[in-house]
């Protein structure tokens, strides 16, 4: 077992601040200002040295000594995340399953912040960083003023593409039958200070796939002769977004997004082969299966000369909130402080997230909270994304409102 000071001054400049202590005042279910000093110097310090994938050995390291120092018997497991339990004042009352995750993007980072990240081709595009340092900091108020429920708190790699959620589920704090779970993810193009919550689908089911292309090449000065590669995938192209756009109708949506095209190499060659990848997102079930075998419609028309093959990658399945537990958080939100913050989403978020698996084993809902920082925001995933720290404010309320109150019975 590799903790503590030894790893993180191999590998890791130590930040100043990072021993501000967690406040042991009385309960509030804002972040006191001791907490959100500690919550902005983790999050910065996990921005500056994000890690993509599974594989998180720093991060790792770093979420797991900072449970240990607060006192908690911490489970963590190589390749799946740190986790630890939280004893609540009333042992009847069913725990609460909070989940940040953990993992950066490969995006090379452009804000100019002056926390920006240290890691070549590496950045916290999607906010993760914010996640994990609202968690921390809700760990150690939890610890000082014991929530009603029993809450584990679960830090999870792997989010973007690895299906993280899937290992980490095998924890043995997590192999419980009856919880709540709740998760919020921060969006820098939704204002700051408001919690976005919709019933059903949140967010969208999501695959990944790739098309190759196979024909002969030849002279760039008779296409004729031999068909174009290129050409027909930008045709495939064309094509699915059409597709997406019929099935997009009666309130739901389909989107095909191509995310790389290769194919060439010279300026009088026409290529033999291109290759085509992306995703597929959509609402539902059935849309998502239409969307499918519309594209492999597209591909196995007759191209003459030329070949395609469609591969499809399963992503992940939709977030879909379930319904009680929803209205428990919006319920208890609504009678506290974040009354006015709460915006109901009129269609569902077309990004895709793991966080899906942990709905499909316990009753929860995730929320986004709204991070915008400028006036005319990137989107999470960009290079320029800027998350506004005062959302980590609002997202360690949400979880500090619902972990303290008394959960309804459930029937089955
Ligand atoms: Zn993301
Ligand atoms: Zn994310």
């Amino acid at each position: 077992m590799l903790f503590g000071n030894e790893l993180r001054s191999k590998f890791l400049p130590r930040s100043e601040g990072l021993n501000v202590e967690v406040n042991k005042s009385s309960p509030s279910l804002q972040p006191n200002q001791e907490i959100r000093s500690y919550m902005r110097e983790h999050r910065r310090f996990l921005h500056r040295f994000p890690e993509v994938g599974l594989e998180l050995p720093n991060t790792h390291v770093h979420i797991a000594q900072e449970l240990q120092q607060l006192g908690l018997d911490v489970e963590h497991r190589s390749s799946a995340g740190v986790s630890a339990r939280i004893a609540g004042s009333d042992p009847t009352a069913r725990p609460v399953i909070l989940r940040a995750d953990m993992d950066a993007l490969p995006v090379k980072e452009e804000t100019g912040e002056p926390f920006s990240s240290e890691i070549v081709g590496a950045s916290h595009a999607c906010g993760h960083d914010l996640h994990m340092a609202t968690m921390l900091g809700l760990a150690g108020d939890l610890v000082d003023n014991p929530p009603l429920r029993d809450v584990i708190v679960v830090f999870q790699p792997g989010e973007e593409t690895d299906r993280g959620a899937v290992p980490t589920l095998e924890h043995r704090n997590l192999r419980i039958s009856e919880a709540d779970t709740y998760a919020v993810h921060v969006n820098s193009a939704l204002p700051l200070g408001t919690v976005n919550y919709r019933f059903g689908t949140f967010m969208a089911y999501g695959d990944w796939f790739s098309i190759d292309i196979k024909g002969v090449g030849g002279h760039a000065s008779a296409p004729e002769r031999v068909g174009s590669p290129i050409r027909l995938g930008t045709h495939f192209l064309a094509e699915m977004i059409n597709v997406a756009k019929a099935l997009s109708r009666k309130g739901e949506k389909a989107v095909a997004t191509v995310t790389e095209f290769q194919s060439g190499n010279t300026v009088n060659v026409i290529p033999a082969t291109a290759r085509l990848r992306g995703t597929i997102r959509a609402t539902n079930d059935a849309v998502r299966t239409e969307l499918i075998s519309g594209l492999q419609e597209i591909i196995e028309l007759d191209h003459r000369d030329m070949q395609a093959h469609l591969e499809i990658m399963q992503g992940y399945p939709a977030v879909i909130a379930d319904d009680q537990a929803l209205q428990d958080l919006i319920s208890v939100l609504e009678e506290g402080n974040l009354a006015e913050s709460l915006v109901r989403m009129p269609e569902p978020s077309m990004v895709i997230e793991d966080y899906s698996y942990f709905l499909q084993k316990w009753p929860g809902a995730m929320v986004y909270v709204g991070a915008q920082a400028e006036a005319n925001p990137s989107f999470n995933h960009s290079a320029d994304a800027r998350f506004h720290e005062e959302a980590m404010d609002t997202a360690f309320t949400v979880f500090r409102t619902i972990v303290d109150a008394a959960p309804r019975a459930r029937t089955g």
